[in-house]
C-alpha cells in the first residue's frame, strides 16, 4: 500500500493490533445480509474485514489521500462504496437503501466524537446499532450513573435516545502513532422517537447543565416562569444538582414545565 503520513489533525490513529481488530469486528457481527456504514476507515483495518464479510460497506472518509487510496483497495469488490466527505454532514437516508436500517461502526476521531454522536442521534432511525470507539474519558462521561460528577448534558442526551453497553478498552500500544490517549468502545442501540428529539429536553438540560456546580433552581429559574412549582409537581427537589436526576425524572419534569419566558 502507498505510504501515507498520519495526519494529526484529522486524529488519524490508525488500529494495527490483530487482537482488538478483531474484537471490533466480532462486536459488529457483519454479516452478508447486513448494510454497514463506516465512519473514517483509515487505511482500511477494519474495513478490509467488514468488507470481507459480505456486508454491504459504505465507509465515509474525510481525507480524500485516504479515500483515494480504498477505494483503489477495494475496487474489486462490488459491496464496497467509499464517499469522500465529512461524517457529520452525512444523511443516512440518502445513502442506504429504503426501509433498511444499517449498522454504524467507527474507531472515531477523537477530536469531533461528541458531534459526529449528536449527529447520529438525529439519524438514529437509519441505524440497527452502533459500534463506536471513543477516547476513555467519553466513554465514561456517556455511561455515568445519576450522581456521578461524570455525568452532563452529553450523558443524558445519550441515554434517552439509546441504550448504552460499555465493551472493552483498548490500550493506546494497539494504535499507530500511539496516541497519547487511552480508548473503549461501546454498542449503542437506537431507542425509538424520544424526549430526546424534542427541542423542549435539549433546552432544558442545557440550561440544567448550564453552570455544574448550580442546583436545578438557580440554572433554571432564569429560562422557565414559575420553576418551584414545577418541581413540586414533578415531585422533584430543585435543590439537587442536574448530575443527580435520573432519565424518569427528568421525563417528569418536562412535562411540568411551561416554557414561558
Ligand atoms: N478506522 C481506522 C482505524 O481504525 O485504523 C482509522 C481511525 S482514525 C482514529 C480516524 C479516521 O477518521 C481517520 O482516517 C480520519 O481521516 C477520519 N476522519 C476524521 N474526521 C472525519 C470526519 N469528519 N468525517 C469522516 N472521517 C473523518
Amino acid at each position: 500500500m502507498t505510504k501515507v503520513y498520519a495526519k494529526k489533525s484529522l486524529g488519524q490513529n490508525f488500529l494495527v493490533d490483530r487482537n482488538y481488530i478483531r474484537r471490533v469486528i466480532s462486536s459488529v457481527s457483519p454479516d452478508p445480509g447486513d448494510t454497514i456504514v463506516e465512519i473514517g476507515p483509515g487505511r482500511g483495518a477494519l474495513t478490509e474485514h467488514l468488507v470481507a464479510s459480505g456486508a454491504q460497506v459504505i465507509a465515509i472518509e474525510l481525507d480524500n489521500e485516504l479515500a483515494d487510496i480504498l477505494d483503489d483497495r477495494f475496487s474489486g469488490s462490488s459491496n464496497f462504496k467509499v464517499v469522500q466527505g465529512n461524517a457529520i454532514e452525512i444523511d443516512l437516508s440518502k445513502l442506504i437503501s429504503p426501509n433498511t436500517k444499517a449498522k454504524l461502526v467507527a474507531n472515531l476521531p477523537y477530536y469531533i466524537s461528541t458531534a459526529i454522536l449528536q449527529h447520529f442521534i438525529k439519524q438514529r432511525e437509519h441505524l440497527s446499532e452502533l459500534v463506536l470507539m471513543f477516547q476513555k474519558e467519553v466513554v465514561e462521561r456517556i455511561t455515568a450513573e445519576p450522581g456521578s460528577s461524570e455525568r452532563g448534558y452529553l450523558t443524558v442526551l445519550v441515554g434517552a435516545a439509546f441504550e448504552v453497553e460499555k465493551l472493552f478498552y483498548v490500550p493506546p500500544a494497539a494504535f499507530r502513532p500511539v496516541p497519547k490517549v487511552q480508548s473503549s468502545v461501546v454498542r449503542l442501540l437506537p431507542k425509538p422517537f424520544s424526549i430526546a428529539d424534542t427541542k423542549g429536553f435539549t433546552d432544558l438540560i442545557s440550561f440544567a447543565f448550564a453552570h455544574k456546580r448550580k442546583t436545578l433552581t438557580n440554572n433554571l429559574r432564569v429560562a422557565y416562569k414559575d420553576i418551584s412549582r414545577a418541581f413540586a409537581a414533578a415531585n422533584i427537589d430543585g435543590q439537587r444538582r442536574a448530575e443527580t436526576l435520573t432519565h424518569e425524572e427528568w421525563t417528569r419534569l418536562l412535562s411540568h414545565l411551561g416554557r414561558e419566558m
